[in-house]
């Protein structure tokens, strides 16, 4: 899928696709610029801008079509549908179709999805439940296209969170569960459950057991390392036991969220081992980063001494990981360092390790 290889109608596609999936990011950028009083009033220059190691391919999923989405099966009557960013799924059943996300950014190509599929199968595209995998806008902020005749089902933190946003795109579900609940619909079943807060309180385990697939959003995005900040995951602790939580359901095909393709347990394997390799980078980097120079440079201005320093600590833990990483999983020497300096505030914060009492 490299530009060079890539027929020139898949190269409109793309360009596309990642116009409009770094559209929204480019929109927000003139009121930043207001806001930090015109210090982003030098326009950045491609030409300057910092370079980075290439994508492998294995990261990259199909190319979509030139509406800007792909569609297609993950087992037999479920497909998913990307953007090559974003992700959503959907089971199509003798009474209607079930909608697992609704993300914004794919957005009117759900329909257009469920359209073709349905209309390629002869069943029905009337979509009747949308199961919410948490209370994330960027993963639900299509819901309301769907109107208010559809059955919305989600964790019942999910409903709080959702009530507490007051989104007019997020529609609170209408059923909730606590722990488990399996929906069935059209002589289909799927089973959510909670096992504890994790990338956010309320995000799902949802499990096709009919389909071999597990879908949990937000955890590992396959082909990727996290985004930044360890995918500004609100309980870190939970976020790094979640894989073992969803390795111990039986499934071969993963839905994560992001970015363009499906995952295998091999996907999932990989990313246990990178945020296990980071982890032990930053517990390195507690004993090895010496703190004397920060302080000793920046006196009684603390902040900017622990702020060099963990930025130190961070760099110390990432770049092992990011050489081991560079080329298997994409953005590697992107976003490690970032997701370094929040598993060193989750050691230090939540396990307390390098806390000293004073004597
Ligand atoms: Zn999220």
């Amino acid at each position: 899928m490299s530009s060079t290889s890539a027929p020139k109608s898949a190269n409109s596609a793309l360009n596309r696709r990642s116009f409009l999936a770094r559209s929204a990011a480019i929109a927000a950028v003139p009121a930043v610029a207001t806001l930090a009083g015109g210090a982003l009033a030098e326009p950045a220059s491609a030409d300057t801008l910092p370079d980075y190691a290439p994508i492998p391919p294995s990261a990259l999923g199909p190319a979509v079509n030139a509406q800007g989405y792909f569609v297609g099966p993950v087992e037999k009557n479920l497909y998913w549908v990307t953007d090559g960013t974003y992700q959503a799924a959907f089971l199509t059943t003798r009474d209607g179709v079930v909608l697992f996300d609704a993300p914004p950014t794919i957005g009117h190509n759900l329909q257009r999805a469920i359209d073709q599929i349905a209309g390629a199968n002869g069943v029905s595209n009337k979509v009747t439940h949308i199961v919410y995998s948490h209370h994330h806008a960027d993963h639900l902020g299509a819901s309301s296209l769907f109107g208010k005749d559809v059955v919305r089902v989600g964790h019942a933190e999910t409903k709080r969170l959702l009530a507490r946003d007051n989104d007019p795109t997020r529609p609170v579900p209408d059923v909730t569960f606590e722990t488990r609940h399996t929906l069935r619909v059209g002589g289909e079943r799927i089973n959510l459950a909670w096992h504890g807060t994790n990338h956010t309180p309320d995000n799902s385990y949802i499990h096709f057991p009919d389909h071999d697939t597990l879908m949990l959003v937000d955890i590992n995005l396959p082909g990727w390392v996290p985004f930044a900040g360890f995918n500004l995951n609100e309980d870190v602790p939970g976020s790094i036991a979640a894989p073992a939580t969803a390795m111990a359901y039986p499934w071969q095909h993963f839905i994560g969220g992001h970015m363009g393709r499906l995952g295998t347990r091999g996907d999932m394997a990989v990313y246990q081992q990178y945020v296990s390799d980071l982890l032990d980078g930053v517990r390195q980097a507690l004993v090895a980063v010496d703190p004397t120079p920060f302080f000793a440079k920046y006196g009684n201005n603390s902040w900017a001494a622990v702020k060099t320093y963990q930025d130190a600590q961070a760099d110390f833990a990432a770049a092992p990981v990011i050489k081991k990483y560079t080329g298997v999983l994409a953005a590697a020497d992107v976003y490690t360092a970032s997701t370094a300096f929040v598993l060193l505030e989750s050691i230090r914060l939540d396990l307390g390790i390098g806390s000293q009492i004073h004597p």
